[in-house]
């Protein structure tokens, strides 16, 4: 099997297709500028670096007010200098991913879940990721890659999930991502299909009906996590590619991290939980930003961010709270931070 970035290229597209959304991604400051109604002088006061990698589809960009250099969306995507400072606090391999591989691209850090990383390409470049350290390079998967990390979870009858992440694995496109679903399919032990995946916000017609009912005819239960910050991500084609797709019959969780700027405030928070039960998701986590160098200036302090929950909590249904958590290296699961 080979990752899709090779693969893109060579697939013959329609307009209306999500790789053709690909390919018509904004990929410079100056695009988005013009096509976002904002000069110069707005992202001086931002200090905007334009010396580094932008990637926002059409799509998303759509859901970003023009003329608003604050925009929630636009803060996810717009490289600044200040990346560039050094933190002390931060470190490069924040969440211990480089000691808990079991083989290349396999990783399990918790009972009875292991995590593949199945492509080191995304839909949309967010400037607080937390892989943006990773050497995708190294685990990239490549058909010897797979095999291995195929062989190691069938001789593990431990293991009944498997979480397929990246980077974004609906970067893959069709054909090799679901030989590689029916073959996890054929491990006996293995129960769920955990998919990782921006995808559905940033290019909503990557996941039409035929791909989750495609999905759906294998025996394996689906969960679909996906990952909006606010709730302007969540527009009406987004609602409603979402709604088919639990009507097929995947699970469909969000996780969200708490973002300085983007949705560090009880009302946005709120609105974010809102819209994703009206769009038939459940919240799931609020992640704490790790501490990686170069997205610091996201950082919500950890006091700040259990006051935020302690005021959804009285505003919202116990059931639309997201569980606040953070990642430990060495914690045999997710660690919550408020009760
Ligand atoms: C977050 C994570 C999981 C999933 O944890 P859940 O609490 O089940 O959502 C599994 N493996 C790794 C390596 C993770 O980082
Ligand atoms: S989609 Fe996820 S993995 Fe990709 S850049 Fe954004 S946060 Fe990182």
């Amino acid at each position: 099997m080979k990752i899709l970035t090779s693969e893109l290229d060579s697939v013959p597209a329609t307009t209306s297709s999500w790789k053709e959304s690909l390919r018509r991604a904004i990929r410079s400051i100056d695009d988005l500028c013009e096509r976002l109604a904002l000069s110069r002088q707005d992202l001086d006061s931002l200090r905007v670096r334009d010396d580094f990698p932008l990637f926002v589809t059409e799509e998303f960009l759509s859901r970003i007010e023009p003329g608003n250099p604050a925009d929630p969306l636009l803060r996810q995507v717009l490289p600044l200098a200040i990346e560039d400072e050094p933190t002390p606090e931060a470190k490069r391999d924040a969440v211990g991913d480089s000691v808990a591989s079991r083989s290349p691209g396999l990783i399990q850090k918790y009972a009875g879940r292991a995590l593949l990383i199945v492509s080191g390409a995304c839909g949309i470049h967010c400037r607080y990721c937390f892989r943006r350290h990773f050497p995708y390079e190294q685990a990239m998967v490549q058909e010897s890659y797979l095999e291995e990390a195929l062989h190691s979870l069938a001789s593990d009858d431990s293991i009944s999930e498997v979480i397929l992440s990246g980077g974004d694995p609906l970067m893959w496109v069709d054909q090799p991502f679901f030989r590689l679903v029916d073959r996890l399919a054929e491990i006996p032990h293995l129960e769920t299909l955990r998919i990782h995946s921006r995808m559905p916000i940033v290019v909503p017609q990557r996941t039409d009906q035929a791909w989750g009912r495609r999905l759906m005819e294998q025996r394996l239960q689906v969960v679909l996590v996906i990952h909006a910050n606010h709730a302007n991500e969540l527009d009406g084609s987004v609602q409603e590619r979402l709604a088919t797709l639990g009507a097929e019959g995947i699970l469909l969780l969000n996780q969200a991290v708490l973002l300085r700027g983007v949705n560090d405030s009880v009302s946005a928070l709120e609105s974010l939980s809102r819209r994703l039960i009206a769009c038939q998701v459940m919240p799931y986590y609020l992640h704490q930003l790790d501490q990686v160098q170069g997205a610091m200036h996201f950082n919500v302090p950890v006091s700040e961010g259990r006051r935020l929950i302690q005021d959804l909590r009285k505003r919202l249904p116990g059931y639309a709270v997201p569980r606040y958590v953070a990642e430990i290296a060495g914690e045999p699961h997710k660690t919550l931070l408020s009760e």
